[in-house]
């Protein structure tokens, strides 16, 4: 397998082959994101990847799930993911789901139907990042997406019968908009109803433009009891139909799996709890956070 530069991937992707379809992101402009810091976007050529899937095929394994990296792959042309996603399935004979990011254009640029198709040849989940629901947050963090775009993306998804995950990041407002960010975010998040949320903590990357107004004072970031708080917060304004929410990623102070809406008042009676206490005991030690 041919990897460039380092490859990210979500968390539950753990298990999955990683077949790199697309070298860093197209945007790539996030204030806050340095996944790919320094790398030029561009498309793999098809004969590259079905390379890496010749060469992965031929140790006759059976591999039941592949992530599509890097960033957001899902802005390769329908035509060339059909033929990425056709060949996967001849050579890989026990696949069962196919994972993929995409930011809301990625997915807006696609018609349900075109999703669709690309549920019949396996993409079975989509990981979008929202980061806030919070308008003037969007804004700062440089997403290239509005909140109603966001929200139209999830419920495109979602019609075509592709799974949704989408991330959030737990102090990107800073201090001054944390209450207004954990808010809208729980409030947006119910009105994408996903499958799983993901919600992480900012760390700040070395050389990316938060860090700098981090520096400068610009943005002061709450501290680990002020992120718990905004959990809290959102969690309140999530209302899902049935949704995973995680909050377990190793950048979080305070590992959750809940199920909604069944475990929501009991998660929310346990940050309470740790809310009360305020004892730094009760979580994650600084030096077992990280990406
Ligand atoms: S957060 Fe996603 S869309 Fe933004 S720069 Fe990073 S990879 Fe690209």
């Amino acid at each position: 397998m041919k990897y460039e530069g380092m490859i990210f991937r979500p968390p539950s992707e753990a298990d999955s082959l990683i077949l790199q379809v697309t070298v860093g992101c197209s945007y790539n402009r996030c204030t806050f994101c340095g996944a790919y810091q320094g790398k030029s976007f561009r498309v793999k050529r098809f004969e590259e990847v079905k390379e890496d899937i010749d060469e992965v095929s031929s140790y006759g394994q059976r591999i039941r799930r592949v992530f599509l990296a890097d960033g957001d792959a899902l802005s390769i042309s329908q035509k060339e993911l059909l033929r990425i996603l056709d060949y996967l399935k001849m050579k890989l004979k026990g696949l069962e789901r196919v994972g993929i990011y995409a930011n809301a254009r990625d997915i807006l640029r696609k018609s349900v139907d075109e999703l669709r198709e690309l549920k019949n040849l396996g993409v079975g989940i989509i990981y979008l990042g929202l980061e806030s629901g919070n308008k003037e947050v969007l804004k700062r963090i440089k997403k290239n997406a509005t909140v109603d775009q966001m929200v139209r993306a999830a419920k495109r998804v979602k019609e075509s019968g592709i799974q949704l995950s989408v991330t959030v990041l737990l102090g990107i407002g800073g201090v001054e908009m944390s209450h207004a960010h954990a808010e809208d975010t729980g409030k947006v998040l119910s009105e994408m109803d996903p499958d799983f949320v993901g919600a992480l903590s900012l760390m700040v990357v070395p050389g990316t433009p938060i860090e700098r107004e981090i520096e400068t004072g610009k943005l002061v970031l709450p501290t680990p009891f002020g992120l718990i708080e905004e959990l809290e917060t959102m969690i309140i304004h999530c209302q899902f139909t049935r949704c995973f929410f995680a909050s377990n990623h190793a950048s979080n102070y305070l590992p959750l799996r809940i199920r909604m809406p069944e475990e929501k008042e009991e998660a929310l009676r346990r940050i309470r709890e740790v809310l009360k206490r305020k004892d730094p005991v009760l979580l994650r030690p600084e030096y077992l956070r990280a990406l």
